[in-house]
């Protein structure tokens, strides 16, 4: 599916509303970096800048809009079956060293990728949608730097049960995250390391605040579902793999954790894939920890849902959607189990 406008190579600004004045100093506050711009400058997402005492945004854009599934996301828990108008647009706030979008995720930056997508309209976009009959999802580069746009996708869907779903780095501030959480109906969060140091290599971000953002989400009403890339010599190892599980049990055993099999990529390209058994050993240890809902994307099986009680198979899936789902009111039909999700 196209842009309904052409796409240009120069960014489309407009004023955004995530900053702070401080003396002669703009800073935005949408993400921990918290660049204070000079003048004209462009800070490290490439997708916001300074212009006189105002922050712009250019992610009012898109540079690829698809109708895909909901499992694609990916959500397993959120109303499956549910088509997702997804944007995908230039600039990120981390510099993912395995990145497979860096051509979007990194396009616009000083040392990046050239700029390439076309303006977008919140109206528009809830319009698509509620033809479609879908939700809007923001994902292939960082979600949160649409921010805005979500605020006001959200608002024109409300009336017509359109709901906004992230898959975001969870990088942001905490008044960010506040602020755009009543907007959002689901979320997709990455913690894609164990440690802080690791987390800086692999990413160039700080990893407790994206901690921060996924308990402050999980304990709202928006669905939260955890993804981690398992990159050999990075989190794959028992000990990274063991934090990470409890981290998540430790807000609710029931919050699925998708488990993505690593593929070098981008600057990774000297890494090996994730090996099946390094796959199947952080499942186990994710059921040790006991995490009711573990999967494992990109690689055979393992993304089917299973009744935590029982065990009878509930919800099944292919690649890209749901092929079976015998729920009954969200419980499982053998024993009742309620099944955590938005059904
Ligand atoms: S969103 Fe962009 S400009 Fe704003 S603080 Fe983060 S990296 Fe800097």
């Amino acid at each position: 599916m196209e842009p309904d406008v052409p796409a240009t190579e120069q960014p489309h600004w407009r004023p955004a509303q995530f900053f702070s004045r401080e003396g002669n100093g703009v800073r935005c506050t949408l993400c921990p970096h918290l660049c204070n711009l000079r003048d004209g400058e462009t800070g490290i997402c490439g997708a916001r800048r300074r212009i006189g005492d105002i922050i712009e945004t250019a992610s009012y854009s898109a540079t690829v809009i698809h109708l895909d599934s909901i499992e694609k996301k990916p959500f397993y828990h959120y109303r499956p079956g549910r088509p997702v108008l997804t944007v995908g647009a230039p600039g990120c706030s981390m510099a993912c060293r395995y990145c497979q979008n860096y051509r979007l995720s990194q396009a616009g930056k000083p040392t990046g990728l050239p700029w390439r997508a076309a303006p977008l309209e919140a109206e528009d976009l809830a319009t698509r949608a509620r033809i479609h009959n879908a939700a809007v999802g923001f994902s292939y580069s960082e979600a949160s730097l649409a921010s805005e746009l979500t605020i006001d996708v959200a608002r024109l869907g409300k009336a017509h049960g359109i709901d906004v779903v992230w898959k975001t780095n969870g990088f942001l501030t905490q008044h960010a995250v506040e602020t755009v959480a009543p907007y959002l109906s689901a979320v997709n969060i990455d913690i894609k390391a164990a440690d802080e140091n690791r987390h800086r290599r692999l990413t160039g971000a700080a990893l407790a605040p994206i901690l921060e953002t996924f308990r402050y989400l999980a304990s709202s009403r928006v669905w939260v579902e955890v993804s981690t890339p398992m990159i050999p010599d990075v989190n794959a190892d028992a000990e990274s793999v063991r934090r990470i599980a409890n981290w998540i049990a430790e807000i609710s055993v029931d919050i699925p954790w998708h488990l993505v099999r690593f593929n070098p990529d981008f600057g990774m390209m000297q890494a090996r894939p994730t090996l099946p058994s390094e796959l199947d050993a952080a499942v186990e240890i994710a059921k040790d920890a006991g995490l009711n809902y573990v999967y494992v994307e990109r690689s055979m099986g393992g993304r089917d849902t299973t009744c935590p009680n029982c065990h009878a198979p509930v919800v099944q899936r292919d690649i890209w959607r749901t092929t079976s789902n015998v729920l009954i009111n969200g419980g499982c039909p053998a024993c009742g189990t309620a099944i955590a999700g938005k059904w």
